[in-house]
């Protein structure tokens, strides 16, 4: 059935700056690591894309590797992009990334230009674009000097192959030398993608001054640590999750007795402010302002809808913080 897009869609989402930037990202914005390879039923990727769509969800994150197989994510993606959403190119900011295994020998992993520039192009084939909007390195590669990998972001800028670039899991001393080789090439360091979590939180310890120092937009992955801080293992391993699939990246050893207690006692907080728990989790990583977007993953359209209640309440007191502070401390 022909697919139209939601009126009012942009009137559900605030969106924020990507740094010192003119880039605004949706609050919310839609990973396809899990859930839209082609191990996954197509009608159900649809679905979530289109849901995310209609409620102002403009961010789609992939990388070369997501599905399982890889590259098969993208696929799913190009041709809802074509089905359902031709015509739309100009609302939606797409981003891609390589630096992880993509393909065997020696230039389908790292941070070459001759990778990068190779994959980006695969990506593109895949996903039917002449250009993404984001492109980042995946991780740092410290087999590759630093400035091959950054002149192959400029170039890539250049060739009009993407807008912008970014990096993901880069430490804060990475990232400022990335910055400044960037910079001196001309072209901007837009956002940094790492991990943040209420599980998670190294990139309090210095790379959150970096990136406004530096006016780089942040979109955190995995803001509920893979669906840990849902709260839904706390009596098992649910069948119907992703650490109980078998191609899920979570893994039962993952999910400690700690992390469990630390789940437990967080949910109490969420009660008392009125959210679920996976709703305080998501909110609680937006309540930084370096945060531009939190990209989250989903498996039902429920879940897309936790995470558009908890941008709309971002806000937490001071006793609220102390305590869910000394809950993660312990
Ligand atoms: P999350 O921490 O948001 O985990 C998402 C998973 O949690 C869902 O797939 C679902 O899994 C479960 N879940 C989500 N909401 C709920 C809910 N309300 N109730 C119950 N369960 C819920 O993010 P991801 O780990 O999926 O990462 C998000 C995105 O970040 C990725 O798609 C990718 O784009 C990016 N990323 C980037 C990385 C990088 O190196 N740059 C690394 C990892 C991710 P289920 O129901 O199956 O248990």
């Amino acid at each position: 059935m022909n697919y139209l897009p939601y009126d009012e869609r942009y009137e559900k989402m605030e969106y924020r700056f990507c740094g010192k930037s003119g880039l605004k990202l949706p609050q919310i914005s839609l990973g396809l690591w899990h859930n839209f390879g082609s191990v996954d039923v197509h009608e159900n990727a649809r679905k979530l894309i289109l849901h995310a769509f209609d409620n102002g969800i403009t961010h789609f994150d992939l990388a070369n590797n997501y599905g399982p197989a890889f590259g098969t994510a993208e696929k799913t993606f190009g041709r809802i992009l074509k089905e359902d959403l031709a015509g739309r190119r100009d609302e939606l900011v797409i981003s891609s990334k390589a630096g992880y295994l993509m393909w065997p020998g020696p230039y389908g992993n790292g941070g070459s230009r001759k990778y990068l520039i190779a994959s980006l192009d695969q990506s593109l084939k895949r996903m039917g674009l002449e250009y993404v909007d984001i492109f980042y390195h995946h991780r740092p590669d410290p087999e590759t000097p630093l400035e091959e990998t950054m002149m192959a972001l400029d170039q890539i800028v250049r060739s009009g192959k993407t807008l912008y670039v970014g990096i993901s899991s880069y430490s804060p001393e990475e990232t400022q030398k990335a910055a400044e080789v960037l910079s001196n090439l001309g072209t901007p360091c837009r956002i940094h993608q790492p991990k943040y979590n209420m599980l998670y939180r190294d990139i309090e310890k210095g790379l959150f001054d970096v990136l406004r120092s530096k006016g780089i937009g942040c979109a955190v992955f995995s803001p509920l640590q893979q669906g840990v801080l849902t709260g839904k293992y706390l009596n098992g391993i649910p069948e119907e999750s992703r650490a109980g699939r078998p191609e899920g990246f979570l893994k039962p050893e993952n999910i400690t007795k700690e992390m469990l207690n630390k789940v437990q006692a967080l949910s109490k907080i969420a009660e008392s402010r009125g959210q679920t728990m996976a709703q305080m989790a998501v909110s609680w990583v937006l309540r930084r302002p370096e945060v531009t977007t939190a990209i989250i993953g989903a498996r039902k359209v429920s879940h897309i809808d936790d995470a558009l209640k908890a941008s709309k309440n971002t806000k937490f007191s001071q006793e609220e913080l102390k305590k869910i502070d000394q809950i993660l401390e312990d």
